[in-house]
């Protein structure tokens, strides 16, 4: 604040000086023409020696008049010579103040040091010069003025003219005093002026340190503002991230929203239904207390009952065993070896050959007459009918149905599960069906299914039902053919070369056989048996094509190895259940067999006749049964009499061109229908 006082002082200052000048130069009355002439004179000026050259009188108005006119106009224009240097400098002054920065200081100094004293005209006593007016008073030099100008003197008043002059000369010396006391007093202000100026450099100078310091300043500031410019580029990209991360929180505010909504609804619900639930719990525990009371009272009941059961159960098992043996007497009564004889209908082209089957005819459901019509001895057309009458178990005519063929069948399925070896065998020539009734057409159904899916079908039937009365049963199956007393595993596709299938005991101790390197397999399904057979019958026909139809000169040897056991009562039934599909019982002319059918026929030959020396010996008790006579018979002779049941299918063919055949066969059938095999044991220990 007091630097701007100071400023508004020297402003005032500034305007002060010209009208100062005006009012010396003008309000004072000085005419032009005199100070036209003061000028013209002050070429030769001296600077004037106030203290000793200006002697003076003061008039008595307070006004200083000097001695000579001359002298005084001199001065005059000196002083306003040193009026103009002191203008032009403070112009300079002035000029320097404006250009710089305004200084702090007071132009109070640079006014003349007016004291009331000097405006009064009191001379001071330290100096003893005369006092300056700073400002002439207007009254007293307009009077004086007036005087001068006024007083018209007449040219003699010579005295009067002078005393006028001196009055004007005391009139210029107070204010050439005033003046020199200006000059002074700007001299002074010139000083300070200076010393300003100086202090101005100097405040200029650190300004301009100041400002080099602020360019730094602003240089280091610029580089900060860089720095924030990126960084607040950075922080508007990650405002604008913040800003999507907002709207997508919002998005999921507003879906979770939603879905709490939902849940308290459901929450809701659920309230609604634990409500529910609970009362339901309460009344389910008071049904529940009612019912272990009752349940208390059952198990009671319970304990009385399984007492109940466990003598039923030992009845149960007791009646098993008893109807386990029954059925054995009426299957030993029944014979065991059984044959049954079933004659196939006519089929294809057959039937247009045949109209009916003539040579062939029943009497019963137990024999068969075969008609052999022959020339009569005497020669002539008549012609005779030779009788050929056989008896079997049963006789099957070409009506009957696998079904029915398989209710007979089915009571030595059962004694197998009774733990009996049980044989199954079909004979008969090629074509007479043998096949069929084992395994079934090539496109088997469940009416056309042969014996042997039927008989597995029985038994897992039977094996469930059991399973009740304590038994449990497990179950081994092989597929095997024998073809020129080679062995050949059905089940395996492509058999690997240098395999052999030998027949041996189990162990030494053991009458148990088995074929080396055969696959066994278990199982535990009628579908897994029947997955088996239809392995065997693909694996059968990939033979047939490669050496021509050797099924039928092979016989096919499907058996199941049955293990039970009675873990309770520590009873055990094991068994095998043997179905065989013999090779073609026709009998080749040897004449004209060469080479490896010549082999086969006799192979055959060789199996068929030993099976049936084999039963013949077991019916005779013959001390040596020759079972190793043939691999066939080899393999079964434990299901082959002792304790074994057997049965031999004879299947004949309808057509008359097959007589002898059929003859042959039912002849073969009836040899060993004729054998009554010793009373058999269960395989019970
Ligand atoms: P084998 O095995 O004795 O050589 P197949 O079982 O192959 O004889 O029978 C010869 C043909 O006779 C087959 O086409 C078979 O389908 C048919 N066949 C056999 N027995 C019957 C029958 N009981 N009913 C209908 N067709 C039969
Ligand atoms: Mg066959």
């Amino acid at each position: 604040m007091a630097g701007r006082s100071d400023d508004d002082k020297t402003v005032k200052a500034n305007s002060n000086l010209p009208m100062l000048k005006k009012r010396i130069l003008s309000d004072e009355n000085i005419p032009q023409s005199a100070v036209k002439r003061l000028r013209d004179n002050g070429a030769a000026s001296t600077r004037p020696k106030l203290a000793t050259d200006i002697a003076g009188v003061w008039s008595c108005d307070g006004f200083y008049v000097g001695k000579t006119t001359r002298r005084h106009s001199d001065r005059i224009k000196e002083h306003f010579q040193a009026i103009r240097k002191a203008k032009r400098s403070f112009e300079n002054i002035r000029l320097k103040i404006s250009s710089s920065p305004p200084a702090k200081r007071s132009l109070e100094n640079v006014r003349p040091k007016v004291t009331s004293a000097t405006v009064v005209g009191v001379p001071t006593k330290a100096t003893g010069r005369k006092p300056v007016p700073a400002v002439v008073p207007a009254t007293v030099s307009k009077t004086a003025l007036s005087v001068v100008v006024s007083k018209k003197r007449p040219g003699w008043d010579l005295k009067g003219q002078v005393a006028d002059m001196q009055e004007k000369v005391s009139v210029y010396k107070g204010k050439m005093h005033y003046l020199t006391e200006l000059n002074r007093s700007l001299q002074e202000e010139l000083e300070l002026v200076k010393s300003h100026l100086k202090n101005s450099k100097a405040e200029a100078f650190n300004a301009h340190q100041q400002i080099s310091a602020k360019d730094l300043e602003v240089k280091t500031l610029l580089a900060v503002q860089q720095d924030l410019n990126t960084e607040l580029q950075k922080s508007k990209t990650e405002l604008l991230n913040v800003k999507l991360d907002r709207d997508n929180f919002f998005n999921v505010c507003n879906t979770q929203k939603e879905d709490l909504d939902g849940l308290r609804a459901t929450k809701q619900n659920l309230s609604n239904l634990l409500e529910l639930k609970e009362g339901q719990i309460q009344v389910t525990e008071a049904n529940l207390s009612q019912a272990m009371h009752e349940l208390e009272q059952l198990r009671i009941q319970v304990a009385d009952l399984k007492a109940e059961t466990a003598r039923q159960a030992d009845e149960l098992c007791a009646q098993e065993m008893q109807r386990r043996k029954l059925h054995n007497i009426i299957q030993e009564l029944k014979g065991n070896i059984r044959v049954f004889c079933r004659v196939r209908p006519l089929i294809g082209v057959e039937k247009e050959k045949y109209e009916q089957i003539e040579h062939i005819s029943f009497q019963d459901d137990r024999s068969i007459i075969l008609y052999k019509v022959e020339e009569s001895h005497t020669g002539r057309e008549r012609k005779e009918a030779v009788k050929y009458h056989f008896d079997f178990d049963c006789v099957f005519q070409p009506t009957a149905t696998q079904e029915i063929i398989f209710e007979e069948l089915s009571l030595l399925v059962q004694s197998a599960l009774d733990g009996y070896h049980v044989c199954i065998f079909a004979y008969g020539q090629t074509g007479s069906g043998k096949t069929y009734t084992m395994e079934g057409p090539d496109i088997v159904t469940l009416d056309t299914m042969g014996m042997i899916p039927r008989a597995v079908g029985q038994i897992f039937k039977r094996v469930d039902e059991l399973k009740n009365k304590g038994w449990k049963y497990s179950f081994t199956a092989s597929f095997i053919e024998i073809y020129n007393e080679t062995i050949r595993d059905l089940l395996v596709s492509k058999p690997e070369k240098n395999v052999e299938y030998e027949i041996k005991r189990v162990s030494q101790t053991s009458e148990e056989l088995y074929v080396t390197n055969l696959k066994y397999k278990t199982v535990t399904s009628e579908e897994e048996v029947h997955r088996l057979l239809q392995i065997a019958r693909t694996n059968r026909s990939v033979a047939k094509t490669a050496i021509n139809d050797r099924s039928s000169r092979s016989h096919s040897v499907f058996q199941l190895k049955i293990v039970g056991r009675h873990e309770d009562r520590d009873l055990n039934a094991s068994s095998v259940l043997s179905l065989v599909d013999l090779a073609g019982s026709e009998r080749l002319d040897k004449s004209l067999s060469t080479g490896e059918r010549l082999r086969e026929a006799q192979a055959i030959n060789t199996s068929l006749s030993t099976l049936g020396l084999v039963i013949t010996s077991i019916s005779n008790k013959e001390s040596h049964i020759p079972f190793r006579n043939s691999k066939l018979t080899y393999l079964l002779q434990n299901s082959l009499g002792g304790n074994s049941k057997t049965l031999m299918f004879v299947n004949i063919s309808p057509c008359e061109e097959n007589f002898s055949e059929s003859l042959n066969s039912l002849r073969f059938a009836s040899k060993v229908n004729e054998c009554v095999i010793g009373t058999a044991h269960a395989n019970r220990r």
